[in-house]
């Protein structure tokens, strides 16, 4: 008997091999994507209409939504006296008859013809007498018969249809019959997590008995697609991590003993947990590369200066990097401010101590501090180094770099990352911890990136007053915010305005604040201290702006989203966003984050124009601020309204896109599969002892998807 069919066989049998397949068809389908029979059996459908929950026309509803199977009755399409193109439709089933109404799809009248069986899926309303469904979905079934009736994704260009489809994947499935399709999962697993078999997924995907067999043989085929991308990154990382060798650091010593002691506060049980996790990795010889997450405010930092103390405690030096100049500044800053008064336990120093080295290096210390501080460097006499990624690019020499923080991910890649070897003498790598605000679900953020471990802060020091968001939708609550502000500053509190995002163009952008700014001046805001922020200014006259506000000569500033990162001024308790519906959910969040930083109580304001036609009344991304403070929920939200495709990158449209799995949905999942990586991997490093499951990764992912997979 032969062996059974594998993905690889089907990937190299011609769709021109199925019976119904000719050359225009195979033209066709190329135009799809489609070229062999692998393409053809992972298309999937797009719906499955389930023929005993489908409604008769007599049984309609006017103003509720309803599935109904009819049959194409006539035909007619006129032009309206603006116009525009109606396609009028009368369709029947039996128990009645209704008409159909498509505004602006000329082609209806080409796709509908006399006698066609369709799905309708829509709302009936009462016109005239009669009822009446205007633009519904359609879906062509053909004559195919069964409880459930699969619905391919049609292409109206392609010229290709659902029945068509079903056809082709039925007579492939058919023809695999005899042999069967190999499952290439190891036994345990599946049996483990109760999956059932490869073929008899795919059979039930494309034909099922009924919706349960269905939601079974979806939940394997997603494993499948979410095991293959966890095996890509899992064989990566411990590829990366037998091919470098890290240091050993010794956790938990005195000097960050100190540390801890010399804080006003107890560490949260979310920090103690990822210190935790970070000192596990820290001490063992394989080089961390793991990525913190956290809402702005929960507390990073401390995390990272006990990771970074530690190094130091253990004889090395760390860096911590900023993505910009202001922000190192900050960092140093804050830095020093915690460490002040902490000093390094030294045997060989008369006292028993010596005080830390922490120094700031961007291109803005020059001169004899930057000769002093890079001679600091180069001896081990600097024990922190804060800066811009300059301090990895440049001719930067460290005496012993064994620690790296980086500030925001998304600078951060593959190179930066191997730059880093360069910097110690022995071409070892420093342990790496990667910091980022944006939240991002922590199962989308083991497939993002990829060989990244991930610790989570998922608790805000406690004492803060949370932000109490509100949405001003219309003119008289849009006035209501400008009294708050002028209520807040009476109290002795400032307040940020936000204005408009402008697309792409800054240029735009600045002028539209410079006019919010005139407003205001003149207006509502009229007698306050205003001040203007936006990115055309120069960084000097930046900073004395921001300066001026820090030291509450401005009531209020006016700025673009310049102030997304790393302003920090307590004072400031209201935030007015103006034409919030602009804006992403991340961005409102981070935007968000730059009030309720002290003690008062701080309200942020989401102002949106009336009657924005785009709005409709509605606005989940706006609710969805109003309604949680919580990034990683709103992380969930923003998931769910963009779609998966947003996470893996838009350019990335190859085999090895998610086709059947949903990072939101099946986190379960997700967490299955890395896990199911891990135990494959560990077990048999390079795959020797699953040729088959190798063979499936080297088809399915091209090298750039493996780099894509596997950037940081
Ligand atoms: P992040 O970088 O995550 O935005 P920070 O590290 O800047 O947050 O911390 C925000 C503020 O919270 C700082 O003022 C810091 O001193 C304070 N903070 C950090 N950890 C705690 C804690 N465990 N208890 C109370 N306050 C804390
Ligand atoms: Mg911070």
């Amino acid at each position: 008997m032969s062996e059974p069919i594998t993905l690889r066989d089907l990937s190299e049998i011609p769709v021109e091999r199925l019976r119904g397949v000719g050359p225009k068809k195979q033209k066709s389908l190329e135009t799809v994507g489609i070229e062999n029979l692998f393409d053809l059996v992972t298309t999937y459908p797009r719906r499955w209409v389930d023929r005993t929950n489908e409604a008769r026309i007599a049984d309609l509803v006017p103003g509720e939504e309803a599935l109904v199977l009819v049959t194409v009755r006539s035909v007619t399409k006129r032009t309206t006296r603006n116009r525009r193109t109606m396609v009028n439709v009368n369709v029947g089933d039996g128990s009645g008859r209704m008409d159909l109404v498509f505004f602006n799809q000329p082609w209806r009248e080409r796709q509908l013809k006399d006698g066609l069986q369709i799905a309708l899926y829509g709302k009936a309303d009462t016109y005239r007498g009669g009822l009446q469904m205007s633009n519904p979905v359609v879906d062509l079934i053909g004559d195919r018969t069964g409880r459930i009736v699969p619905i391919y994704p049609q292409s109206e260009k392609a010229q290709l249809n659902t029945w068509e489809m079903a056809g082709w994947i039925d007579e492939t499935l058919r023809r695999c019959v005899d042999r069967g399709i190999a499952d290439p999962v190891p036994k345990a697993v599946l049996a483990e997590h109760r999956m059932i078999a490869r073929g008899d997924a795919l059979a039930g995907i494309h034909l099922p008995e009924d919706m349960k067999q269905k939601e079974r043989a979806r939940r394997r085929l997603a494993f499948d697609e979410l095991l293959r991308v966890q095996l890509v990154l899992v064989l990566r990382k411990r590829a990366l991590e037998r091919g470098q060798r890290g240091f050993e650091h010794t956790p938990d010593g005195e000097l960050v003993q100190r540390f801890y002691d010399s804080l006003p506060y107890p560490l949260t049980r979310a920090q103690g947990r990822a210190i935790e996790e970070i000192f596990t990795d820290l001490a063992n010889p394989h080089p961390m590369h793991r990525l913190l997450q956290g809402d702005v405010g929960s507390g990073k930092t401390v995390v990272s200066v006990a990771a970074m103390l530690t190094a130091v405690h253990s004889g090395h030096q760390a860096a911590l990097m900023a993505p910009t100049e202001v922000l190192a500044e900050q960092h140093a800053t804050s830095v020093r401010s915690m460490l002040d008064g902490v000093s390094v336990p030294d045997p060989d120093n008369l006292f028993g101590d010596r005080p830390l080295r922490v120094e700031l290096l961007t291109n803005r210390v020059t001169g004899a501090t930057r000769k002093d501080v890079l001679a600091g460097l180069a001896d081990g006499s600097v024990d922190i180094a804060i800066g811009t990624h300059a301090l990895i690019q440049e001719a930067v020499g460290f005496n012993s770099l064994g620690m790296v923080v980086v500030d925001e991910q998304h600078r951060f890649g593959v190179e930066q990352r191997s730059a880093l070897r360069d910097k110690t003498a022995d071409g070892r790598m420093p342990d790496t911890l990667v910091m980022t605000a944006t939240p991002i679900p922590r199962t989308a953020a083991m497939t993002v990136y990829g060989d990244l471990d991930v610790s989570v802060l998922d608790e805000l020091p406690p004492g803060r007053t949370p932000i109490v968001t509100m949405w001003a939708s219309d003119e008289s609550s849009e006035a209501g915010v400008w009294r708050d502000v002028r209520a807040e500053v009476e109290a002795g509190r400032q307040a940020y305005v936000v204005c408009p995002l402008i697309g792409e163009s800054e240029k735009l952008e600045v002028a539209s604040a410079e006019e919010t700014f005139e407003r205001l001046a003149g207006g509502e805001l009229h007698g306050l201290s205003l001040g203007l922020l936006h990115g055309k200014l120069g960084a000097d006259e930046k900073e004395a702006t921001m300066n001026r506000f820090r030291d509450h000569e401005i009531d209020v500033l006016i700025a673009t989203t310049v102030i997304e990162v790393g302003v920090d001024v307590p004072n400031a308790t209201v935030m007015a966003i103006l034409d919030a519906d602009r804006f992403g959910i991340a961005q409102l969040h981070q935007l968000r984050g730059r009030v309720g930083r002290g003690k008062h109580a701080s309200t942020c304001w989401l102002v949106t124009q009336p009657g924005d036609p785009e709005s409709d009344g509605t606005n989940p991304r706006v609710e969805a601020l109003v309604a949680t403070t919580d990034g990683f929920e709103l992380a969930e939200v923003d998931l769910a309204l963009r779609g998966e495709g947003t996470l893996m990158s838009s350019a990335q449209k190859g085999r090895s896109d998610l086709k059947l799995a949903s990072l939101r949905r099946d986190r379960n999942l997700v967490e299955i599969a890395r896990e199911a990586a891990f135990t494959i991997v560990d077990a048999d490093p390079d795959l020797a002892d699953h040729p088959m499951i190798a063979d499936e990764l080297d088809m399915i992912f091209s090298d750039r998807d493996e780099e894509f997979l596997s950037r940081s």
